[in-house]
């Protein structure tokens, strides 16, 4: 989870949800922050009224009072934070004592989220699999997974839950009221009244179950949905370093444990436990809820009070409460093996080591708020000492995933650590951290360098995010977990000028903290990180080890009962239920597309530019999109990288430290990114893209101009030394990641497979890109591909070749098109580089990549229709009707698969995939047989299962956008307004006979143009199990 201070820089907050309906349950594992800073008392849970409290609503009217009841709650505590500009209030029951927090706020995105303090005392995975479970069945919506099936009677802008190290919440959002207290009472009945069934224990947790279910004598296995979901989360390496890191560095209480499940130790959990757990933890005396936008309040306070808490009573919730680590008096030093990562760097390379440091209580909020700043300062970018010291000398691939400050757990800790360095870097890595310290304690800090930091808090601020109130609940969570107090901890702009006034009274302030947190800090861990080629087989050996031991204690009565679970649990999953009894939106409440801000089209000296005048916050917001088609192949594969060392180089006017600080302080950084357009309307040919994009304050848009005219006519890559060091990060960089977004992998490499425009693509984005990468580099010098990189930005760099699209508000557009006419006059005209290039089917054909992992990632992909064809809303509508009704049960209820799903992308490409997935063949299968299916459903499809299909679609047509973002499709792609608008009116139209016309038309006969893709370990079996030609990359 991301800490406090980076989602304010971070908005729209990267949420950790795949697309699609695999995985919208999501563990996360986390890091954690500490130290022996100021250790006040343990902040209690204030009762009532404190009276000392600020309340600083001032002059303002407003609805509720302090110290009044309303159903059941007394309101605390009311406050105005204009940095946010939002109400804030404070409530509890009288009755048990639960917590509740509105935010009040003129955003129609509402939020609603229960959380529960969990903390676990072994690393079973009981607060996950709890998780899992409460979403299966509740006292008054007694269906199977009816959160699964909310998904598709929903236009939830997300819907999820998740575990964290010691908390768990479940928290949705929706712009729809109806919609919205809907799902309340789902999600309130799942976590107070769940039924906790043996048998969905069974399914989630895990079993014990014969390979062949009618066969008594087949082998028993260990299955389970959790059980699998942590076998793949924990094949990422880098999630292994940091679950180890939070384990090693805070190890005294409950983040000694992994609350995800460590796979040995997850069958070691009994259901007894289980609903135990749930009594003590999801008591609503342990509960606090959260409930954001401009949805009545009143509405929730009385119906969670009438049907939920008005029959509990209060207990003291202390149980729960976690007390700081103690600190240590000696350093300490942890060394742990990972797996051979067969993408990543060469074996001798492929070690990691971090350093973490205890920092303050993370209810001291400014201190951590400080901390964060000093992290800030010590980590990003070129001007910061440790990249200086760690990162330019260039002996590993740069930073590894666990740098930053953590502020997830009861105390916080900072991390710095390299990925892909040789063992013998090790001592020099630690030589060089003390190193750097003692000269930061000497020489201080820049002024300018904290400037563009505190510059970038500010900017942050202002950016509005389509999804704030998720941004605001992920980030208060662990605060309020602790009792802390979140709502100063909004007061941003205070904490800010704090800072400030410290900073001018006191030259020294931050090196004083350095000396204190850095230098004189005795708890501090030092984590290393090795490959074992045995990893993967010592694990099979353990879980085999341990399978054993399981099956060798059965008596013939338990056998007998694990043989008739596993066919009650098959026909459980196979029977036909009544969801009648969950709550659907139904079309009128659906009928109205948005509104949306108009779009303007001009061309401004030379330049189509599109206008868009949107309530902005005083931030305007800049896309500029060079058209790259007409690059040759070879320029076109170095785009990636590219776009990732553009602006890090510098300009003939400054050097790369001094326009890292200007870029800083006076705009949000620069992005530069690839873009690939097939054509919408016939898909027979695409474009090429690389879009530059920016925001600023308006206060900033003159410079912000003048950077973009300083680095697009004068950027500067001569420097080879520090663009070795920057290629070499990126290879490092590109290979981390891929087994948590397999499937996404997966789809892309078998889009790869079908057209030669997706092929290009997956060779600049996809798994195939990691080893083109390696080999450029290996085959290419530095100066040779210094020389390329120049070349692209002198062709691509013109006006000949942009489009711009730029969204500010509309007192402000007449003053930001002044500085633009003005950047536009100097730029250059060149060559016009437009162009179309044809689009080619390809031959089926089938891949599988070897990975070292123990699950697999399987996805089949052929083409069917572009997208403003007609029948690609229909195809659209039937992907999610096949991926609710047909992928879920089968791939993931009954294989044991964490997701799987179908969908439809713009190019026209139509692709099935699954998620951590035990199966291969198998899975690819079930995507073979699809048509067998829908033949057999045809006759019993109904109006409400279309119906729950099209919600799905509309769940994406209609999410939320952020002010910068709005007609991002229509500059990107060509989709006007009022193609959208056709296109979603279509989708509500779809009848039962257009659906069973496009079932007959594109999955009667296999595909002519389809390819096949695994992601996963090593098959031998892999031709004679599907009787094709597999091309094997290992
Ligand atoms: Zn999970």
């Amino acid at each position: 989870m991301l800490t406090r201070l980076q989602w304010l820089k971070a908005l729209p907050r990267p949420l950790r949800v795949l697309p699609g309906q695999t995985v919208r349950r999501c563990f996360k594992s986390t890091q954690v922050t500490l130290n022996e800073g100021k250790r006040g008392p343990s902040a209690e849970s204030k009762l009532a009224l404190d009276g000392d409290l600020p309340h600083i609503m001032g002059d303002r009217k407003y609805k509720y009072s302090e110290g009044q009841v309303y159903h059941g709650f007394q309101c605390e505590r009311i406050e105005y934070i204009p940095d946010f500009e939002l109400v804030s209030c404070t409530l509890r029951h009288l009755g048990t004592g639960t917590e509740l927090w509105y935010i009040d706020r003129n955003d129609t995105n509402n939020v609603f989220s229960i959380n529960f303090r969990t903390t676990p005392f072994d690393s079973t995975g009981l607060p996950h699999i709890l998780e899992h479970l409460a979403l299966c069945g509740s006292k008054n919506f007694p269906v199977r997974d009816p959160f699964f099936k909310m998904l598709n009677r929903s236009v939830a802008t997300f819907m999820n839950a998740m575990t964290g190290p010691d908390y768990t919440l479940y928290p949705f959002s929706t712009m729809n009221e109806v919609d919205f207290r809907n799902l309340q009472k789902i999600y309130l009945d799942a976590v107070f009244r769940p039924n906790l069934a043996y048998l969905d224990f069974l399914q989630e947790g895990w079993r014990l179950e014969h390979k062949e279910l009618n066969n008594r004598d087949s082998e028993l296995v260990i299955k389970g949905v959790v059980y699998n979901e942590m076998k793949g989360a924990f094949s990422e390496n880098s999630q292994v370093f940091i679950q180890n890191l939070l384990n090693n560095m805070l190890p005294d209480h409950t983040y000694g444990y992994v609350s995800g499940g460590n796979p040995l130790e997850i069958p070691k959990l009994t259901h007894t436990d289980l609903v135990k757990f749930h009594q003590k933890y999801y008591h609503p005396s342990n509960a606090r809820m959260f409930c954001y936008g401009s949805f009545d309040l009143l509405k929730t306070l009385a119906f969670v009070d009438s049907e939920y808490l008005s029959e509990h009573s209060r207990i003291d919730n202390s149980y729960s409460r976690i007390p700081n680590q103690r600190p240590w008096s000696q350093p300490r030093n942890v060394h742990i093996p990972s797996r051979l990562d067969s993408l990543g760097a060469t074996f001798d390379r492929q070690n990691q080591i971090a350093i973490a440091l205890l920092m303050c209580d993370s209810t001291d909020i400014q201190e951590s708020f400080e901390l964060n700043v000093l992290s800030d300062l010590l980590i990003r970018g070129p001007n910061s000492a440790f990249y200086k010291s760690l990162i330019e000398p260039n002996f590993s691939g740069g930073y590894n995933q666990s740098t930053g400050f953590s502020s997830d757990c009861r105390d916080t800790y900072f991390v710095v650590g390299l990925q892909d360095l040789r063992v013998e870097d090790f001592k020099r890595f630690n030589e060089l951290f003390d190193q750097t310290v003692h000269k930061t304690i000497e020489e201080g800090f820049e002024a300018q360098h904290i400037e563009s930091i505190l510059h970038n808090l500010e900017l942050s601020l202002k950016h509005q995010s389509p999804h704030f109130g998720n941004a605001l609940l992920f980030n208060s969570t662990s605060l309020w977990n602790h009792d802390g107090d979140i709502v100063s901890s909004l007061r941003v702009s205070e904490m800010i000028a704090q800072l400030r006034c410290c900073l001018k009274e006191n030259k020294k302030y931050l090196q004083q903290k350095m000396e204190k947190y850095f230098a004189n800090n005795t708890h501090k861990l030092t984590l290393t990180m090795s490959p074992d080629e045995m990893y993967e087989e010592n694990f099979k050996q353990a879980e085999a080890e341990m399978l054993k031991q399981k099956v060798s204690a059965l008596d013939s009565k338990k056998r007998k009962e694990i043989y008739t679970n596993g066919l009650k649990l098959e026909a459980s999953q196979k029977a036909k239920e009544c969801t009648d009894v969950l709550p659907c939106l139904t079309l009128n409440d659906v009928k109205e597309p948005p509104k949306l801000p108009t779009i303007e089209t001009k061309t401004i000296v030379d330049v189509p530019t599109q206008l868009c005048k949107v309530p902005t916050n005083e931030i305007s917001y800049l896309k500029c999109l060079f058209n790259i088609t007409g690059l040759s192949r070879d320029e076109l594969v170095l785009i990636p990288l590219f776009s990732n060392v553009i602006d890090d180089m510098g300009t003939s006017s400054h050097n790369f430290r001094d326009f890292d600080k200007l870029v800083l302080s006076k705009t949000a950084g620069f992005d530069f990114k690839l873009n690939f357009v097939e054509n919408v309307k016939d898909a027979k040919s695409y474009q090429m893209g690389l879009m530059m994009t920016t925001h600023a304050l308006d206060k900033n848009v003159k410079d912000m101009f003048a950077l973009c005219e300083e680095l697009l006519l004068n950027y500067k890559l001569d420097d080879t030394e520090r663009l070795k060091m920057l290629i070499e990060n990126y290879i490092s960089n590109i290979s981390v990641g891929i087994a948590s977004s397999g499937h996404l992998y997966a789809m892309l490499s078998a889009a790869a497979l079908v057209s030669d425009a997706a092929k290009l693509k997956s060779l600049l984005s996809g798994v195939d890109h990691i080893d083109f990468m390696k080999k450029y580099v290996e085959q290419h010098s530095t100066e040779e591909i210094r020389d390329r990189l120049k070349a692209i930005g002198a062709k691509v760099f013109s006006k000949s070749n942009m489009r711009v699209a730029i969204n500010t508000s509309e007192a402000f557009q007449a003053t930001a098109l002044e500085h633009y006419q003005n950047f536009l006059q100097k730029l250059p005209t060149l060559k016009d580089m437009n162009k179309n290039n044809e689009l080619k089917l390809l031959d089926p054909s089938f891949q599988h990549y070897v990975m070292n992992i123990p699950v697999n990632y399987c996805a089949k992909s052929f083409f069917a229709v572009p997208y403003l064809h007609e029948d690609h809303p229909v195809l659209r509508v039937l992907a999610k009707l096949v991926s609710a009704k047909y992928l879920l049960p089968v791939v993931r209820e009954q294989n044991g698969a964490y997701g799987a799903g179908a969908k439809i992308g713009s190019d026209g490409i139509f692709a099935f995939f699954s998620y951590r997935d035990p199966h291969s063949t198998k899975t690819l299968d079930a995507f073979d047989k699809t048509y067998d299916w829908l033949l057999a459903e045809s006759n019993k499809l109904d109006q409400q299962t279309l119906f729950e299909a099209k919600l799905g679609v509309l769940q994406q047509l209609d999410s939320p956008t952020a002010p910068g973002n709005i007609g991002i499709d229509f500059f990107l792609y060509g989709v006007s307004q009022e193609m959208f608008v056709k296109y979603r009116s279509r989708v509500l139209s779809v009848t039962l006979d257009e659906l069973r016309a496009v079932i007959d038309k594109y999955f009667k006969e296999e595909p002519k143009h389809v390819g096949k893709c695994i992601l996963g370990p090593a098959n031998e079996n892999l031709e004679e199990e599907t009787k094709l030609k597999w091309k094997i990359i290992s």
